[in-house]
């Protein structure tokens, strides 16, 4: 179908859904989805069903906007708008885009602004004319949450006419004839470190991740011929901001690519802060980024933000859902429903089968599903990690027994997830007297990240998204044990400290970072303690002071310094944010519907075989482990 006959048929459809009295001035694509401009937007506010019953009868998402005829001047709205807010809801800002007809409002506590059953937005579409858009302001400001937003908002012609071409895409006419399946292993298959699929259709083609191993540089495989030129792309789908997922997805823009990337809120965040400091990193490095800032904008300025559940299309014949993954922040299981029902396709990302401080437990449960695209990491015969509950005793004993002899804690860490975990521990544990309390001081990327993890509570498990909710005297992150480092000189003073304290520090496998800065000054003290709680390479300076190494020389601002080892080193395992052996096994086993095929990635090639053969043996599921670069047709 073409797109005027495909906006002919819905304004067809629309006229029979819509009552006479309401008079529809235009309707046409925004990204995937359908604007309708309506002359009568209190009628769609009185009747709330009728926004429904659009979506099922076009079968796709509708967003309904006045017609600008009939909306105040932002000055006049403004006024009113102020009125009508119950102060508890501590506006920060309100901002108009009259291309869009939007109202977009920025406040400490959103849900007072949206009202019992949404009155409050109402009242304020009835009497403005514009369409509201609540947003939260985060609790503890986050420079990159505010920078993405003041960024799109000067952008939004621009982001306009782009998304007017991504529904144009999106509606094309397409060839009738056989239809398949096929899906090519890009990279990180038998390996972890530049995870990138390609999901084939006879009409489509969708990139699933795009990443770059951080210490080597490598990247997927994306010159061969079904993805090139990169314009024939339909869309790139982002699971999570993990560079070894994300990292390499600037570097479409650069060589061509202008279409959309689809990721949850805080994944845009995320992946932008990441990709911005792999940058820097590589430019203090002294080797090139594959990319500049530029790249990073525009895939910012490319990408559609969707919520967990939120259906839509990304191709003619493909509807993409996003999924809790329980990884990170915004992390994604990204389920595809191909053609009329034809086949379902989920791609899981990296995922965690627990609950944990921070996230629910990986979904997998779906309408449909016909094969898994599933990581490995901790597939092998013995990656049993201990539990979450152990994890936190491990961690409550070392605590306790370094402060009992005066020392200082290092963790090192990495900036999204282990660390807000940590955090949620240390103050749960502090709160409850259970370890006594010292300062806990927050040094590299960590007070950022950990901004941004509050800008999207409605991402979090239920139990801290109703404490960050409530108010902010429940929300753990603001609690006053935690200490943002922000100069050398304090970080001068920590180090010089001669009371315990708690140090989070990145990188988390030292490979370079303010922690190396504590590191070299504590390191010799056997009354100080070291924790790793995270995965540390072969060959970084963190797997050689976990494997026990009495001395270890390093480059220090351009001098090579050596150290020597006295302090305690402990490792805790059962923070990671991947699932173990047993998880992913049981991942599949309680998945809803039985899927048929099981295809492995994201992990060492023992391990991803080991677990293929594993899962065949219990299920007698079809299991694949394909090469990079291998094709495996699924229907
Ligand atoms: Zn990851």
């Amino acid at each position: 179908m073409g797109v005027d006959r495909i906006l002919r048929e819905a304004r067809a459809a629309v006229e029979k859904i819509v009552p006479a009295n309401i008079e529809i001035t235009a309707i046409d694509f925004e990204g995937p989805v359908i604007v309708i401009y309506t002359k009568n937007m209190e009628e769609f506010a009185r009747n709330a069903d009728l926004i429904k019953k659009l979506a099922q009868g076009l079968r796709k998402r509708v967003s309904i906007r006045p017609d600008p005829s009939t909306m105040l001047k932002p000055e006049d709205a403004e006024e009113k708008i102020r009125a009508i807010i119950p102060e508890e809801a501590k506006i920060v800002d309100i901002f108009f885009e009259d291309s869009t007809g939007q109202v977009t409002i920025e406040a400490l506590a959103p849900g007072i602004v949206i009202g019992k059953k949404g009155n409050i937005l109402n009242e304020i579409k009835k009497v403005s004319g514009w369409a509201p858009n609540v947003v939260r302001s985060p609790p503890i400001p986050s420079k990159t949450v505010s920078e993405i937003r003041a960024f799109l908002r000067s952008k939004r012609e621009e982001r306009k006419v782009f998304l007017r071409k991504v529904g144009r895409k999106i509606a094309r006419q397409t060839l009738d004839g056989e239809d398949w399946v096929r899906v090519t292993a890009l990279g990180g298959y038998r390996e972890v470190g530049r995870s990138a699929h390609l999901l084939m259709t006879r009409n489509s083609k969708v990139l699933i991740d795009c990443g770059i191993d951080a210490s080597s540089s490598q990247t997927p495989y994306l010159n061969v011929p079904e993805l090139m030129p990169l314009e024939t792309l339909d869309a790139v789908v982002l699971t999570h901001a993990h560079l070894d997922h994300s990292g390499l997805i600037p570097a479409l823009y650069k060589y061509g690519y202008d279409g959309p990337v689809y990721a949850t809120p805080p994944t845009r965040d995320l992946m932008a802060l990441l990709q911005l400091d792999y940058m820097k990193v590589a430019v203090s490095d002294g080797s090139n980024a594959p990319y500049s800032s530029a790249h990073v904008q525009k895939e910012v300025l490319h990408t559609i933000t969707l919520k967990y559940g939120e259906t839509t299309d990304i191709a003619p014949d493909i509807r993409m859902t996003f999924h809790n993954a329980g990884h990170i922040l915004g992390s994604a299981v990204a389920h595809f429903h191909i053609g009329d029902g034809a086949y379902n396709v989920a791609f899981t990302g990296d995922i965690k089968y627990e609950k944990t401080w921070l996230f629910n437990p990986a979904v997998n449960r779906f309408p449909r599903v016909e094969t898994v695209v599933m990581e490995s990491t901790y597939g092998g015969h013995n990656d049993t990690q201990p539990s979450r509950h152990e994890a936190a005793a491990q961690l409550e004993d070392i605590l306790r027994r370094t402060q009992e002899r005066g020392g200082k804690v290092l963790i090192p860490v990495f900036s999204v997830g282990r660390s807000q975990e940590v955090m949620l521990v240390i103050e749960e544990k502090m709160r409850h007297g259970e370890i006594p309390e010292m300062p806990v001081y927050l040094d590299g990327m960590i007070w950022e990240a950990t901004a941004i993890h509050t800008a999207y509570p409605e991402f979090l498990n239920n139990s801290l998204k109703n404490r960050i909710f409530k108010d902010s005297t429940e929300n753990p992150f603001l609690s006053p044990i935690f200490h943002r480092v922000e100069t050398r000189d304090m970080r001068e003073r920590i180090i010089n400290d001669p009371e315990p304290l708690i140090v989070l520090s990145t990188s988390g496998m030292m490979n370079g970072g303010p922690v190396m800065e504590y590191f070299k000054n504590w390191a010799d003290e056997p009354k100080n303690s070291i924790i790793f709680v995270g995965y540390q390479a072969e060959g970084t300076i963190g797997r050689k002071v976990q494997g026990g190494m009495k001395e270890i020389t390093f480059n220090s601002r351009g001098k090579q310094i050596g150290v020597e080892i006295n302090m305690e080193i402990s490792t805790i395992d059962g923070f990671s944010g991947h699932s173990d052996r047993r998880q992913l096994i049981n991942y599949i086993a309680n998945m809803e519907p039985r899927p048929e095929r099981i295809i492995l990635s994201h992990g060492e090639e023992k391990k991803s075989l080991d677990l293929a053969a594993s899962i065949h043996r219990k299920f007698n599921y079809d299991t694949r482990v394909p090469k990079n670069l291998e094709t495996i047709r699924l229907h």
